[in-house]
């Protein structure tokens, strides 16, 4: 039994220590991938929550040896958790406080709303696969992420129970911003989204208090598709 705690604490410390190598090797990248945000380092709370979640533990066993490697992972049904770089980049972009409330579209495994969870008061998120999104839940409860809320459904629409939020990550490409994700938006709200069919650009939109949008391209991504209903 002594053993065997031994040989998981010091895989948890090699998670660990691989964490850390992952946070750096994104620092390190970040001015590249950030394109015309002007984000140039991550920042200490974006690099503090990236530290602590476990992102092994939201990937599928015969790749939780590259989870802290810098690159996109199968996830099944097609779908992937995204860059490490590029959850770095979207989760900057929407500058969120700790108060706020965000919506993500697109849950995944459960890794981009798991940060999230540690960086904001209230999280919501929707995934459209429903074996990813049982999946995804129950990494975030086995996990301890509380303050998650997550249902299957389609994201274009939104979640208007929980409306407005404060910040929304579109983590699948539409060829448009959804309009209903627009208004449930807060004025001075901020939403991250790539758009577009085959060359899609990661982009922020800024809602104003009349209501209008002005959006900002920040650099040329590449996201699977969001699926419709
Ligand atoms: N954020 C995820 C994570 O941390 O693992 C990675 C997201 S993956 C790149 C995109 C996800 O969006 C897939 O799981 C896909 O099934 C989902 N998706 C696609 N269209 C959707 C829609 N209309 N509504 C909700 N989720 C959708």
């Amino acid at each position: 039994m002594a053993s065997a705690a031994l040989v998981t604490a010091s895989a948890a410390q090699q998670d660990a220590a691989d964490r850390q190598r992952m946070v750096q090797e994104i620092d390190a990248m970040l001015p590249l991938a950030a394109g015309t945000s002007g984000v140039a380092r991550l920042s200490p709370r974006v690099g503090a929550a990236m530290t602590e979640v476990p992102r092994h533990e939201f990937v599928p066993l015969e790749y939780r040896s590259a989870a802290y490697r810098n690159r996109p992972l199968p996830i099944g049904h097609g779908q992937t958790i995204s860059q490490p770089v590029i959850v770095a980049l979207m989760t900057e972009l929407l500058q969120l406080a700790k108060t706020d409330k965000v919506l993500e579209v697109g849950t995944g495994s459960g890794y981009q709303a798991a940060i999230l969870s540690v960086l904001t008061r209230e999280v919501y998120t929707i995934e459209i696969v429903p074996e990813l999104g049982k999946m995804a839940r129950a990494n975030l409860e086995r996990l301890g992420y509380g303050n998650v809320s997550m249902k299957i459904g389609d994201g274009y629409e939104g979640w208007s129970e929980h409306a407005p939020f404060d910040a929304i990550i579109v983590t699948a490409a539409p060829n448009h911003v959804p309009p209903p994700l627009i208004a449930q938006l807060k004025s001075g709200g901020r939403m991250v989204i790539p758009v577009g069919d085959f060359v899609q650009q990661l982009m922020v939109l800024v809602k104003h208090a009349d209501g209008t949008a002005t959006t900002t391209i920040i650099v040329p991504v590449r996201f699977v598709p969001l699926i419709r209903e």
